[in-house]
């Protein structure tokens, strides 16, 4: 098998495996809200979990938040920042290249009666500053969100010059960035980061599914979302759980060690690869300068889908356009927005790898495509 659609998820690694089996032993699985002394024991588990997740991620304990997923912390962060900061302003900015987490909660502030101001991007993906620059001038803006890895295309986001310009011209406006497909790929210290809310996700970081982060920067109000018991200092009720926790600071452990090494070796694949499509005439769509675990092409005479089934033969798995919207069957808005051609776009597929890919893997697809050429597309 050769997978190659770790945005939309990763496989588990041995190490979260036997975090998770060894976190659900009896002796730490009472609720760490419990007076009791096991109870005692499951709380400071969790807060050791939660002071090392912080850590690793340069943040303070107090700044870190368990969640369920990154669409989770999107919605805490968009929606609890504008309810608690009324007199922010009414304005939220944003692209139209972000994940459905971040759009949809937009669209839901929109019909609340906020305005939503999208900034332009360019055929690279990143937001035009022209166009960043005229949306914050017209005042009134609380909120811009961002993404800084985008998950269709690896388009990185010139995170100092935007984070610049947002404090420049409106200097109480909040940032929010999307982390999710930075995470493990790219370095990331929160403390410097200027960011005031971040999300991560557990499973595109070799852990399993049900876990994320939320980072909440000192000093930053925001209503939870999800109220009940008052647990996480109230941002985010219900019982925590150590294993998921575990389980996520197990992964990030992991793949916050080697990040250089593991971006030149999938540097190597992804150049090996744009060159072989290239050569087969297949279009390259992500940006040049993207990050190296995404790489986005068309293939000439392939509507995406047909390609992906076609790949699946061979055992080898991608994507079309993103996962979670993949069964609507359409065309990347993502690519669409960018600029990219709808018959182009349309036949768009998505490899995105993760740090275990090997050269071996890349070969073996190049292999493959040949095959596909030669026994669907010449007769
Ligand atoms: N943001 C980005 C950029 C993503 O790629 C994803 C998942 O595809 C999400 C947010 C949502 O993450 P989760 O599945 O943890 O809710």
């Amino acid at each position: 098998m050769i997978y190659f659609d770790n945005s939309a998820t990763t496989f588990v690694s041995e190490a979260v495996r036997a975090k998770i089996l060894e976190l659900t032993d009896d002796t730490v699985s009472a609720n760490p809200g419990s007076l009791h002394k096991l109870g005692t024991k499951a709380a400071e588990l969790y807060e050791g979990i939660r002071k090392d997740t912080a850590s690793l991620l340069g943040a303070k304990n107090e700044e870190i938040f368990f969640t369920s997923c990154a669409t989770e912390s999107a919605n805490t962060a968009i929606k609890g920042y504008m309810s608690r900061n009324k007199r922010a302003g009414n304005a939220v900015i944003s692209t139209r290249t972000e994940h459905k987490a971040t759009l949809e909660c937009l669209e839901y502030l929109s019909k609340l009666g906020y305005e939503i101001r999208y900034v332009k991007v360019g055929p690279d993906g990143k937001p035009v500053i022209e166009s960043l620059e005229e949306e914050l001038n017209k005042g009134g803006v609380a909120l811009a969100c961002f993404t800084l890895v985008n998950n269709e295309t690896g388009s990185v986001l010139p995170f100092g010059e935007i984070s610049k310009t947002v404090k420049a011209l409106s200097p109480s406006t909040a940032i929010y960035l999307d982390c999710v497909q930075a995470l493990g790929k790219m370095p990331i210290n929160l403390s410097s980061f200027g960011a005031d809310m971040c999300s991560f996700s557990g499973h595109k970081i070799h852990s399993v599914k049900g876990n994320g982060v939320l980072y909440v920067k000192k000093g930053v109000r925001i209503d939870p979302l999800i109220l009940g018991g008052g647990q996480q200092e109230g941002m985010r009720s219900g019982t925590q759980s150590p294993v998921l926790a575990g389980a996520f600071l197990a992964a990030l452990k992991e793949v916050s060690s080697g990040i250089e090494e593991a971006a030149a070796k999938t540097a190597e694949i992804n150049a090996y690869l744009r060159k072989e499509l290239a050569d087969r005439d297949a279009i390259i769509l992500s940006p040049e300068d993207a990050l190296p675990y995404v790489l986005n092409v068309s293939f000439k005479g392939f509507e995406s889908e047909t390609m992906l089934h076609c790949l699946e033969i061979y055992d080898i798995y991608v994507s079309t356009v993103s996962a979670c919207s993949s069964k609507a069957k359409k065309v990347s808005y993502v690519l669409l927005e960018s600029g990219v051609d709808r018959k182009v776009a349309a036949n768009a597929v998505r490899l995105s790898f993760s740090r275990y890919n090997t050269m071996e893997e890349a070969e073996e697809f190049i292999r493959r495509v040949d095959e596909i050429y030669e026994q669907f597309l010449l007769k």
